[in-house]
């Protein structure tokens, strides 16, 4: 993984940017300048919002995500090359960089995944009912459905 996580903040512990030691510059002041902190802790974002429903904003002359833009000048030197970066707030708005994780596509995938409670069946996928094959952990398949698979076969 990336081996970079911030800690997790609570409103209270969020620092206020305009008196950060993250550097000032015109393009981070413009940053800075277009979010809004609110109850929950998130840095909702104030500008442009792309289709996909994420910020956009112009850092150091490129035109890129918010929240990628939040990492660049929070977390200096890491990089977000071939990551994705995850909302563990789930809002998209947010640009709060202790609200962002940078996880692997695949990680990324496989959480998506773990929001899904039930198969395309409709059945729960309960422990009981949720088996993982151990050539494809991450991939979770329904056990009714297989049975019921299996007892189609049975009569054919
Ligand atoms: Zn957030
Ligand atoms: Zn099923």
């Amino acid at each position: 993984m990336s081996g970079f996580t911030f800690t997790p903040a609570t409103k209270e512990q969020v620092p206020d940017p305009r008196r950060s030691r993250v550097q000032s510059t015109p393009g981070v002041d413009r940053f800075m300048n277009k979010i809004r902190i609110s109850d929950s802790g998130c840095w909702d974002w104030t500008g442009t919002i792309q289709s996909a429903g994420y910020g956009m904003t112009t850092l150091h002359g490129r035109r890129m995500l918010s929240h990628r833009a939040s990492l660049t000048i929070w977390a200096p030197g890491m990089s977000l090359d071939g990551l994705q970066v995850d909302h563990l707030c789930r809002n998209k708005t947010c640009v709060n960089p202790w609200h962002l994780e940078p996880v692997t596509q695949a990680e990324n995938l496989r959480r998506q995944g773990e929001a899904v409670t039930h198969c395309p069946s409709g059945h729960e996928y309960t422990p009981e009912n949720t088996y993982r094959s151990p050539k494809q952990p991450n991939c979770r398949r329904c056990r009714t459905c297989a049975r019921e698979r299996q007892l189609k076969g049975g009569r054919a």
